[in-house]
């Protein structure tokens, strides 16, 4: 079956019991055992769940892997996989990994004695060059958040091969739909599925993908003792949006590039990152490892610096101005005070990430309408 079938139909698409055309939120901690002696496929909510299995059966195939587990949000998806390595294991991590998982790194993983070095991920030989004899993994996320940055997923997977490291990537801005590292040799994919997949602002939700049974299994024990999962209800939205995924993003890809292109355009405008724009240094990995164009996410430095940026926020009419990303509706971050504001300046700096930087995710809205927000926002009347 083709990806836009599977979307709708892949795992569970109805209730077996009933043949309900949704799976129904089974709103329950516990199970009832019909025999104490015979084992159930399910007993306690924390460890299976119907609605929740519906989501894991249908991300599993939708990246190509063994397993789909669902959790509470993004990070606890991250933060149970980082659970796989011991105290004294080496790690290697993209420089510009989401801010929150350069956190849990560099905080609660580091008390455990687990090490990590942050290399520019965009140069394999960078990568290579930083495995120690107790390296277990290298982390990437391509494009980067939030200067677009690409990683050539099939070089890290073969390079993690050749030394025995896990592949684990973070495919929160691609999504499944046009990008499936599993399928290029990765043995991990993370989501925040709060993001581009459930897809309507609602919802916080993390999932996480294995490609092989065994690791699969590792993971599934991990979130059943962490216990880091996503409830019923959740995991019911997540499972709604998911159908819509691949018209919203194609639809959200095209919008993209129009307003990534028009902003080139516009004198208020220093520089534009955006995967497929002609000049982009990871542009030909992108097009190669990914389907359907940039990704629905476009950065984009103002030559006034932060004070700009801070007035463009306040100005936009149309746009949500606010964290987080992946919405119907387009939203503008400001990246040096929301996402990374836990980041020193000059280390901010250092990665590209100046003060008059702006990160638009663009929604469902008409093109036309997105731009003149822009226009009447960059340049107001009188
Ligand atoms: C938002 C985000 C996360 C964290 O997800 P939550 O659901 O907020 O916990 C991780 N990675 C990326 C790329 C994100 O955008």
């Amino acid at each position: 079956m083709k990806l836009a079938t599977r979307l709708l139909h892949a795992g569970r698409d109805r209730d077996p019991y009933t043949g309900a055309s949704s799976v129904p939120i089974y709103q329950c901690s516990t199970f009832a055992q019909k025999d104490p002696e015979q084992r159930q496929p399910y007993d306690y909510s924390r460890s299976d769940n119907p609605t929740r299995e519906a989501l894991e059966l249908a991300i599993a195939d939708l990246e190509g892997g063994a397993r789909g587990l669902a959790f509470a949000s993004g990070m606890a998806a991250t933060s149970t996989v980082l659970l796989l390595f011991k105290p004294g294991d080496h790690l290697i991590a993209g420089e510009d990994i989401y801010g929150g998982t350069y956190r849990v790194l560099t905080t609660i993983f580091k008390q455990w004695q687990l090490d990590v070095t942050f290399v520019d991920a965009t140069d394999v030989e960078k990568i290579r060059a930083a495995i120690r004899p107790a390296t277990r993994a290298i982390f990437v996320e391509t494009p980067s958040n939030p200067l677009l940055k690409i990683t050539d997923l099939a070089a890290v997977a073969q390079l993690a091969h050749e030394h025995n490291l896990l592949a684990i990537t973070d495919n929160t801005f691609m999504t499944p739909v046009a990008q499936r590292p599993l399928e290029l040799g990765f043995d991990i994919v993370v989501h925040s599925a709060t993001k581009f997949i459930s897809g309507h602002s609602d919802v916080v939700a993390g999932l996480a993908i294995a490609r092989d049974a065994t690791l699969g299994k590792q993971l599934k024990s991990l979130q059943n003792s962490f216990g880091a999962i996503l409830g019923p209800q959740d995991a019911w939205l997540t499972l709604r949006g998911l159908k819509t995924l691949g018209v919203r993003f194609a639809a959200q890809q095209v919008t993209a590039e129009r307003i990534a292109r028009w902003l080139q355009s516009r004198a208020e405008v220093k520089q534009v990152f955006y995967p497929t724009l002609p000049g982009h240094p990871g542009r030909d990995i992108h097009v190669r490892q990914a389907s359907g164009g940039g990704g629905a996410v476009v950065s984009f430095e103002l030559a006034g610096g932060g004070a700009a940026a801070k007035a463009l926020l306040k100005r936009v009419e149309l746009m949500l101005p606010a964290v987080s990303l992946g919405g119907v509706e387009s939203i503008l971050s400001y990246p040096p005070m929301m996402s990374h504001a836990a980041m020193p300046r000059a280390e901010r700096h250092a990665r590209g990430i100046n003060d008059g930087l702006v990160r638009l995710s663009v929604g469902l809205e008409d093109g036309d309408d997105l731009t003149a927000d822009l226009a009447q926002a960059l340049a107001p009347a009188g």
